[in-house]
């Protein structure tokens, strides 16, 4: 049986997780956290206290780590290092921080390229990250390009964090999501762009339900 695969990109704070999740609920599709795959490496360099922007350092880890996915009964992507529940934990600035530095890293994309790709071989998937359209799944069925403007996403990202009880000022936010598109967007291995044929769907003026419809139509007019 051949899968359908949606291929969703954009930097942090454009609404793909939230877009995505309601979009897979809608379609029946699993949704998969590309950059929760990242985080959870990355949390795997700070518990061996490696640097990790540390390429060499951080390549010699990677025979070492165990990194599980498995949907849990919530729905919800669960997240397995060395076989404890990470799922919470990778949510954290420092770890936002650890994954966009060892993502930058050629010899970590190419470590968790087959593991996103196997996903999309035996499911219909929604994906977002930062090169599914270019990279991992060149040829999904739909590719999404989804940005909003450094201000709002870092507004987006302030709130969703003070609703989980991480305290944070708006400023640093702001300063650490620049740090990381700066760092996503100027890397040589998988950089972000849009992909060729992604629609671009901009959510700084639109609210959630208006990116979601426009989405979904976009979907549902591709996949026919
Ligand atoms: O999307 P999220 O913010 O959880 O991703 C964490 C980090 O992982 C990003 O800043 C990015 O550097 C990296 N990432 C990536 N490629 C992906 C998904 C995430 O490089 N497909």
């Amino acid at each position: 049986m051949e899968y359908k695969s949606i291929a969703i990109d954009g930097p942090s704070g454009a609404g793909k997780s939230t877009m995505a999740k309601r979009l897979a609920a809608e379609l029946g599709y699993l949704y998969v956290d590309t950059g929760a795959i990242y985080r959870t490496l990355g949390l795997f360099a700070l518990w061996r206290g490696v640097d990790p922007a540390d390429e060499t350092t951080v390549r010699e880890l990677l025979p070492q780590v165990e990194i599980r996915m498995a949907y849990g009964e919530d729905g919800l992507q669960h997240m397995y290092l060395m076989g404890e529940d990470v799922t919470g934990e990778i949510r954290t600035p420092e770890v936002s921080d650890a994954a966009s530095k060892v993502s930058a890293i050629p010899a970590v994309r190419t470590f968790l390229l087959e593991m996103q790709r196997e996903l999309a071989r035996k499911n219909n998937v929604i994906m977002d990250g930062r090169d599914i359209g270019t990279v991992v799944l060149p040829d999904a069925d739909v590719k999404i390009f989804l940005v909003a403007s450094l201000e709002a996403r870092a507004r987006r990202r302030h709130a969703e964090l003070l609703e989980r009880g991480v305290r944070t000022e708006l400023s640093q936010v702001l300063a650490d999501m620049e740090e990381r598109d700066a760092r996503d967007s100027g890397r040589t291995a998988a950089p972000l762009r849009q992909a060729e044929g992604a629609v671009l769907v901009d959510t700084t003026e639109y609210s959630l339900e208006n990116s979601f419809a426009l989405m979904l139509r976009t979907v549902r007019e591709r996949l026919e």
